[in-house]
């Protein structure tokens, strides 16, 4: 992949190190990597962690990227591109005279490449501790972000847990039964997954909840409480996001659960979600409220009584209660969407700093290009499908293939969307987002959906709920129309 550059009138053959680097060994990196050696592109991984990341809750089963890997799971094997691990790339830089992006490494190393893919996860930017007198406490702390490798034994301690997000509940080993069904099911499991909205192995109800019975009503979300997790959203009724009516029935469902389940009523009502339902996610039918009965748990509304300091021997809140604790375990979430991007100098065109433009507002094109930022294609990225990743990887990353191909094929040295093709989706991502119940509750909520939980970050909705099937759609459209919202050269 060579390029032309012109010194003094003089031209020079000027050749990347690589093809392609890949920011990441997440399920983004992994698939992305799979997808460039299967293109025959010479490349480099980088990975800030020890070892391959990944964190979801969504069935195991749906991680796998085919059906060999499914069969075989020997990732090592198949990929000879071990990613370099312990290396976070702290900045990216387009050139616009050799049409590379420089990379370089928190450790000085620079590497060049034609594409730039970044792939660091749409929840993995932890959020800065926002307390004060954290270095203060006496005992242990962890951050769920940051958790060590080492064991942690909370046997016999007084522990803070702060933030209430709890996955997986109740996780266990699949029988070598479900293994078995799992994988001789694989390719209709897969194919469920694609087609339903969410990239989840479910079928969608189509069935809105307006005009059935109160007896009905209540026995369809009685069935999804059963089956838990995303079932109760996506196999009960199929207006629930989009109808405030329905989506206040299936929230009061909810809370009237919390209340049957925990045994403290004052408990009970600080863990009804008072926004509605799927503006966060409560666990649903997971068994987690049920902790709450224990007689060593107990609950401290932070929205009520927030925590003013870290105190030497735990945590003092703003109405003057002390708490002590042997551990602090902060589970306060992420800098979701953007932040894997933004917590690093990524420079393209004329020195146009990512992070810089997105304060403002987030822009991209079918949320994997931007303008001015040429060549660089960013994987599970904001303005993408809030969906099962692995689902939405699976398909992004051939989409970055086969602009790869079309590329090399038609020898360009560069592409990038127009800045109308951004605006329009943009736009359509703001229009969908205003379509469902959302934009309120997650107002009301903080969600991360929309950039609330981080302080000072612009509101704005950071994810594509259109569904996965419209915009796998959208995707394959710009290829089989030769990229016309692409500038190409
Ligand atoms: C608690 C929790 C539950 C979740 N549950 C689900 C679920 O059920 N379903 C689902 O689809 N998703 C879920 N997610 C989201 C999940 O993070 C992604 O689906 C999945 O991990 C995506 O893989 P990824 O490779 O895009 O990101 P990640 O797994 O986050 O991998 C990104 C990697 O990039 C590395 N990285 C980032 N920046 C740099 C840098 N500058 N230099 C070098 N390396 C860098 C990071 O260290 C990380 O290992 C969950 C996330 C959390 C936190």
């Amino acid at each position: 992949m060579e390029n032309t550059v012109s010194v003094n009138g003089t031209s020079h053959q000027v050749k990347p190190e690589y093809d392609a680097l890949i920011i990441g060994a997440g399920f983004s990196g992994l698939r992305m990597i799979h997808e460039c050696r299967q293109l025959g592109l010479s490349l480099k991984a980088f990975e800030a962690g020890p070892a391959v990341g990944g964190t979801c809750e969504s069935w195991v089963y749906i991680m796998n990227f085919s059906k060999q890997l499914n069969d075989e799971w020997t990732w090592k094997e198949r990929f000879p591109c071990q990613p370099e691990f312990h290396t976070r790339i702290q900045s990216a830089r387009w050139n616009d005279d050799t049409h590379f992006w420089t990379l370089e490494t928190e450790f000085g190393k620079k590497h060049t490449c034609k594409y730039f893919i970044p792939a660091g996860g749409v929840l993995s930017a932890s959020r800065r501790l926002p307390f004060l007198g954290v270095e203060r406490f006496k005992g242990e702390w962890y951050q769920s972000s940051y958790w060590p490798r080492h064991s942690v034994s909370l046997k016999g301690k007084r522990v803070a847990v702060v933030g209430n997000y709890v996955i997986p509940a109740r996780n266990h080993l699949l029988s070598a039964d479900q293994q078995e069904s799992i994988k001789e099911n694989y390719a209709e499991i897969w194919a469920e997954a694609k087609n339903q909205s969410f990239g989840m192995s479910m079928t969608d109800s189509h069935t809105p909840m307006s005009g059935l019975s109160e007896a009905k009503i209540q026995r369809v979300l009685e069935g999804g409480w059963e089956a838990g997790g995303f079932r109760f959203v996506f196999e009960t009724f199929g207006d629930l996001i989009s109808d405030r009516q329905s989506n206040d029935i299936a929230s009061e469902f909810v809370r009237n659960k919390i209340r049957s389940v925990v045994k403290d009523e004052k408990t009970a009502e600080k863990l009804c979600p008072k926004y509605g339902l799927f503006a966060k996610r409560p666990p649903l039918g997971h068994y987690y409220f049920e902790t709450f009965n224990r007689a060593n748990v107990s609950l401290v509304d932070a929205r009520t009584d927030p925590i003013k300091e870290v105190t030497e021997h735990g945590l003092c809140t703003e109405s003057g209660e002390q708490y002590e604790f042997d551990t602090i375990i902060y589970a306060i979430g992420f800098d979701a969407g953007t932040g894997s991007l933004t917590s690093f100098d990524i420079n393209g065109r004329n020195g146009e700093n990512l992070g810089q433009k997105w304060a403002s507002h987030v822009e991209t094109y079918l949320g994997m290009a931007m303008t001015n930022f040429p060549n660089m294609f960013a994987i599970a990225a904001p303005q993408g499908p809030f969906a099962n990743f692995p689902v939405v990887l699976d398909s992004q990353a051939p989409w970055v293939g086969k602009t790869i191909s079309y590329m090399e094929k038609n020898n360009y040295k560069q592409v990038e969307p127009t800045q109308e093709a951004m605006a329009g989706w943009t736009k359509t991502v703001n229009d969908i987002y205003a379509m469902t119940i959302l934009p309120e509750a997650t107002k009301d909520s903080n969600s991360y959906f929309i950039g609330a939980n981080v302080p000072g970050k612009k509101i704005e909705p950071l994810f594509w709920f259109g569904g996965i099937v419209p915009y796998f759609q959208a995707c394959e459209e710009e290829v089989h129309t030769g990229f016309p919202n692409f500038v190409k050269s």
